[in-house]
């Protein structure tokens, strides 16, 4: 099935609720970035993260997921909108950390100090900016604490990004589950028990369970209200303007020095990889803007 997400709330006003498969998506960062298999699951946990807060945005708005840690992989972020439209980037590709009981080190790979930063570009004047400090260094908890202390929406995130053998992802996806004002607190710890009893998403993915049905599982008897479907996409909205901009901020003298070195320029992008090519003429160009 193809990368989407889904958006429901409960008839009574109090829960609400976004799924999302993320496989493809999650499989094309990896692809890109080049990340070993710990770094991959970290990094798919920022950018399914971002994308089912993306669920919670309207019309023009943004949000950015930036997770600073002591680990290897130093900084990951990634990037939505709207309309389903994600990307990521991590500073280190590789971890190189051992499994610990079995599992991959994502904890270890992030690194245990450190923070979460959530920027929202809601059209406002000023991005909302809000931050706390890294809880388990697990993402899906993290995003959980930062909703509950930054936002003051008690809420349940599940994150989950499964590899085959070739180290390719072969699942990933979440759910984002929200009491809103009014709703009975105890209906979390309820649904939390219940998750406690349901396979991993990425297993239900796998089974070939939609992201919908995996939340008429988790709220069975619970009447809900379907509020769409969008799919998702790894989209890098970067082109050669932006690009050249950032050349721009390498500033005259380091300008001079690569025309006269090189006599030409190439800049990658971070999140998509693909390179931009500034020839002389061009690069004069710039430097002559400036
Ligand atoms: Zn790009």
């Amino acid at each position: 099935m193809s990368d989407h997400l889904v958006r429901l709330i409960t008839r009574d006003g109090m829960l609400r609720a976004v799924a999302a498969e993320t496989t493809l998506l999650v499989e094309e960062c990896r692809h890109r970035q080049q990340t070993d298999p710990t770094a991959t699951i970290a990094l798919g946990r920022v950018a399914t993260a971002a994308a089912l807060m993306g669920g919670l945005l309207k019309g023009e708005q943004r949000l950015a997921l930036i997770v600073e840690g002591s680990g290897p992989l130093q900084r990951l972020q990634a990037e939505t909108d709207a309309v389903g439209r994600v990307r990521a980037t991590l500073k280190v590709p590789v971890a190189g950390l051992p499994p610990r009981e079995g599992r991959f080190d994502v904890a270890g790979a992030v690194g245990q100090a450190g923070f979460l930063h959530v920027v929202k570009d809601l059209g406002l004047k000023e991005p909302y900016r809000g931050m706390v400090q890294l809880a388990t260094s697990e993402i899906g908890e993290d995003l959980a604490y930062y909703l509950a202390t930054s936002e003051q929406i008690p809420s349940t995130v599940a994150l989950g990004v499964e590899l085959d053998r070739d180290a390719r992802v072969a699942a990933a996806g979440g759910f984002l589950l929200q009491l809103l004002p009014g709703g009975d607190p105890t209906l979390v710890d309820r649904l939390e028990e219940r998750l406690a009893h349901l396979p991993p998403t990425t297993t239900l993915l796998r089974q070939g369970v939609a992201p919908a049905a995996i939340l008429e599982r988790l709220l069975e008897e619970i009447p809900t209200t379907h509020l769409g479907q969008i799919p998702l996409t790894f989209t890098c909205t970067c082109n050669r303007e932006q690009v050249a901009g950032v050349l721009k901020l390498l500033g005259a003298a380091e300008l001079d020095e690569m025309l006269a070195e090189q006599g030409e320029a190439t800049v990658t992008c971070d999140f998509c990889k693909e390179p931009y090519r500034f020839e002389r003429a061009e690069l004069g160009e710039i430097r002559k803007g400036m």
